[in-house]
C-alpha cells in the first residue's frame, strides 16, 4: 500500500497531472488533495497528500517544491494550515 501513495506522490511531481486523475491507494476515490508547506524563498519543505473521502495520507518531508507549485509558507499563521490540511489518518511504510 505505501508503494501505491509513492507511486502517488511521483504522479504529483509530473507536473501534468490533474487532481481528479489521482487515486487513492486505499478506497479507489479519485480525490487525493495535496499541498506544499515550505520556504517561500529556498521552495524546500514538505508535502502532505491525502484522500479526501477515507482521510488517510502520507507526510513527506525534506522535499523541494516546484516552481509553479502554491505553497504555504512556514512564515504563514498556523490557521492557514489547520485551515487546508485536515488532520488525516497518516499510511506508513
Ligand atoms: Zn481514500
Amino acid at each position: 500500500m505505501f508503494q501505491d501513495w509513492l507511486n502517488l506522490y511521483k504522479q504529483i511531481r509530473d507536473v501534468r497531472t490533474k487532481k481528479g486523475d489521482l487515486i487513492c491507494p486505499e478506497c479507489g476515490s479519485s480525490s487525493i488533495d495535496f499541498q506544499y508547506v515550505g520556504d517561500a524563498s529556498e521552495r524546500i519543505g514538505y508535502l502532505d497528500m491525502w484522500c479526501t473521502t477515507c482521510n488517510k495520507g502520507v507526510h513527506h518531508s525534506r522535499v523541494s517544491i516546484p516552481a509553479d507549485a502554491p505553497l504555504i509558507s512556514f512564515d504563514d499563521p498556523d490557521e492557514v494550515l489547520v485551515a487546508r490540511i485536515p488532520n488525516f489518518e497518516q499510511v506508513t511504510a
